[in-house]
């Protein structure tokens, strides 16, 4: 049965279009279980009505123009259920009902299975026979198996394929796609998708600039693989078989047949490019022997998409240059969108951001919110591959996307960015003065950069300095570690310009989600295992370099603060200052005028937290790094869309956490503040004050706002509302009563920028 599930997936996961997947769905399952029907009913979007999609066994007539709702018969009981209901006679169920059109009625055996995925139920797959009897639990469980595991091709089906069918005069609104909010703000613009290389299903559509010119890209990556091939047939030749020899031989033939090359060409001249062109020509191929019963003869499908990746190897080596046929509003769209891929895109062009993978908290959102670019993360259900060239809303508030959206929509859209634009011109000024709160006080508010300093000049005028310099970002978009040299040249650009306002450099924090790529780490917990303080410790080499470098850059400014990320015990500390120490003595040595400078902790991890004194007193100053405390607190991973509804900022517990943190840093006379992303949401930043945090580092979106909210909040205010908040046991009660005392304070406008 496993056998069967995999290869039924992968088939419908390879096909040319979704309604084509369905398709394939239905006509395999009647014939693998040995059914008279196989039926997919999906609901109609922002209704309570099922209608049918696809069937092999009803009378195809009946498709697009039954619609059950979900009061109605049996598979109306399905969807209200939300579980699969199985009999052995179903017209003698008292929920049975006829449906003239399909020919149902000679039907008895029904086995009805929800199509659910996120809680929400998308349709019912069905199958019937005609003679009397109960299908037993390994039919149930196979269905209950494929439609859980199908239930994303059925969202793209939904999204792409199926749209018109399904629109039928329903609110155009529910056509959205969702994930999570990833960075505020709403862009419209025309998708690009960055897709993983050699991976056939995921090439989008795309129309090559030169038709002659594709068609020879593609010949000679048949010609590089043909020779790739004898290459290989000749070096096996003395170690294998002759009939294992055979396949490469089987490969060339393939590679010659018209099937797979012409079908290519043709695919191009009716404007393809050539990666989208193979992977039609590929699908259409395999699928042929996808079908047959001889398990010898079904391997040779792998071959063809052994084949195809090969081909789309060459391919991709291909040099294009770089931004062709870019759209000049561009949406970058990826399964799992990079650092570097965002990096690599030129930010005048670059509107916004959807990953189909990664939460809030992971790093490009935190790198799309630096450059005020909305974002999406964790939208699961895309359709990657036919997304490219359309044109795509970016909801970067609720996390969700709209797929070539109807004019009303549009409408709306276009006038909330109108509005941001003006809060946003309305904060500017505000972010370029100091904040004082309402009775004078004057709170330090950072902000966090790590990227090209150059694109962040402009804002830091108007913070009290940088409060997070991620040094790893530098490192990220490079192909080898940056030497002592770069590294200073790079430090020293900040530092200079930022003068006299303090920057916090922050050690080399890699591992968890941040790879570099000449330095590959396997894990199976990489958030628990060898990140941050733990890989720089163990290779000192790397940390002097960087601490050289730092204290390097600084000479003469004396404007640099160095910081640890990842502390969870008191000896790193203790080595990391040595370090620190070693580097400074070294300099000095060598005639360097370098000098020590003031260094702090990050409180990321829930044993720092209880150690926050101890650790305090032997700094200068700690900042808590909350994007990582609530994922080891909470358990949750920062990363992870399928639970980004869990991890929130304002658990009680995350609140007491920090609370605990201020009280230990306090009474190590330290200060304390927080340069994790809860502090640029002006909600958040409400219950920082009230704890007593001495500054918040915030990112460069968040600095005119928070700057506005501790215009407008007395710390003892804050400290009032602390309290009250600490009463309550639910995070969303908790944002409510904070959003409620936004409003309240005339800050309304501020209630939209962060929900969690
Ligand atoms: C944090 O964890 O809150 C933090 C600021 O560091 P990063 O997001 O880079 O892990
Ligand atoms: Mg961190």
């Amino acid at each position: 049965m496993l056998d069967l599930l995999q290869r039924i997936i992968q088939e419908v996961n390879s096909a040319a279009d979704h309604g084509r997947a369905l398709e394939i769905i239905v006509r395999r399952v009647k014939r693998v279980l040995h059914v008279d029907v196989c039926s997919v009913f999906l609901v109609r979007p922002g209704t309570s009505e099922l209608l049918l999609m696809a069937t092999d066994g009803l009378n195809p007539e009946c498709l697009f123009n039954v619609r059950i709702d979900f009061n109605e018969g049996l598979v109306g009981l399905v969807a209200q259920r939300a579980e699969p209901i199985n009999l052995e006679d179903a017209p003698r169920h008292p929920r049975y009902k006829y449906f003239p059109q399909t020919g149902e009625e000679r039907y008895r055996a029904f086995l009805g299975i929800p199509i659910v995925q996120h809680r929400k139920l998308l349709g019912v797959l069905v199958v019937q026979q005609r003679e009397q009897r109960r299908f037993d639990d390994e039919h149930t469980a196979f269905l209950i198996t494929l439609a859980a595991q199908l239930a994303g091709t059925i969202i793209h089906a939904e999204l792409s394929g199926g749209m018109d069918a399904l629109r039928l005069g329903s609110d155009d609104s529910d056509l959205s796609i969702r994930g999570v909010e990833g960075a505020p703000g709403v862009a419209i613009g025309t998708a690009w998708v960055a897709y993983p290389s050699a991976n056939l299903s995921a090439v989008p559509d795309r129309v090559p600039a030169d038709i002659k010119a594709e068609v020879r890209l593609f010949q000679d990556a048949v010609q590089s693989v043909q020779t790739e091939l004898l290459r290989l047939k000749e070096r096996m030749g003395r170690i294998l078989p002759a009939e294992e020899r055979a396949l490469f031989d089987a490969y060339i033939m393939i590679l010659g047949s018209d099937a797979l090359t012409q079908r290519t060409v043709e695919g191009i001249r009716a404007g393809k490019w050539a990666p989208a062109a193979l992977r039609d020509s590929i699908a259409e191929n395999a699928s042929v022997f996808d079908e047959m019963d001889d398990a010898y003869l079904r391997e040779r499908g792998e071959d063809i998409r052994d084949l195809g990746r090969r081909l789309l190897m060459y391919l991709e080596k291909t040099p294009r240059q770089s931004g062709e046929g870019q759209p000049s509003k561009l949406v970058l769209v990826g399964e799992n969108v990079s650092v570097a891929e965002l990096a690599d895109i030129d930010p005048d062009r670059l509107m916004g951001v959807i990953s189909g993978r990664g939460s809030a908290s992971s790093h490009v959102a935190i790198l799309a919110r630096a450059l005020e670019i909305p974002a999406v993360m964790g939208a699961v259900d895309l359709p990657y591959g036919r997304l490219d060239g359309r044109e795509v809303i970016v909801d970067g508030y609720t996390g969700r996307i709209y797929l070539e959206p109807g004019a009303q929509i549009r409408v709306e859209y276009e006038r909330l960015q109108r509005e941001e634009k003006e809060l946003s011109e309305g904060l500017a000024e505000r972010a370029a003065k100091p904040a004082f709160t309402p009775d004078g006080e004057r709170v330090p508010v950072y902000v966090n950069s790590g990227l090209l300093a150059d694109i962040n000049v402009a804002f830091m005028a108007g913070s009290d300095g940088v409060g997070l310099y991620r040094t790893e970002f530098p490192f990220m978009v490079r192909d080898r570690f940056p030497g002592e040299q770069e590294q200073t040249r790079i430090y020293r650009q900040v530092l200079e310009s930022v003068a006299p306002r303090p920057v916090t450099l922050r050690t080399l924090d890699v591992g968890g989600d941040k790879t570099l790529p000449y330095f590959p780490i396997e894990e199976d917990n990489p958030f628990l295992g060898w990140r941050g303080i733990r890989i720089t410790l163990d290779h000192p080499e790397i940390f002097l370099t960087q601490v050289r470098a730092m204290l390097r850059a600084n000479v003469g400014l004396n404007n640099l603060k160095v910081m640890f990320p990842m502390i969870s015990a008191v000896s790193e500390v203790d080595e990391a200052l040595a370090l620190v120490r070693q580097a400074w003595s070294e300099l000095v040595e060598e005639g360097v005028e370098a000098v020590i400078p003031e260094m702090g902790v990050m409180i990321e991890v829930p044993s720092a937290v209880y150690m926050a004194q101890t650790i305090a007193s032997r700094v200068a100053f700690v900042s808590v790094g909350t994007n990582d405390l609530v994922q080891y607190l909470l358990a949750v991973d920062r990363n992870n869309a399928q639970v980004a509804d869990l991890y929130r900022t304002m658990h009680p517990a995350v609140l007491r956490a920090l609370i605990d943190v201020v009280h230990g840093a306090h009474a190590a006379k330290r200060t304390v503040g927080v340069c994790g992303e809860m502090a640029s949401d002006p909600a958040s930043a409400i219950l920082l004050l009230g704890m007593g945090m001495d500054n918040l580092s915030v990112t460069v979106s968040g600095l005119s706002r928070v700057k506005w909210m501790i215009s407008s909040f007395t710390r003892a205010r804050s400290a009032e509302i602390l309290e009250s908040v600490l009463k309550l046991e639910d995070p969303v009660m908790i944002r409510e009563t904070l959003n409620r005392e936004l409003v309240r304070a005339g800050l309304g406008g501020l209630v939209r920028a962060g929900k969690r």
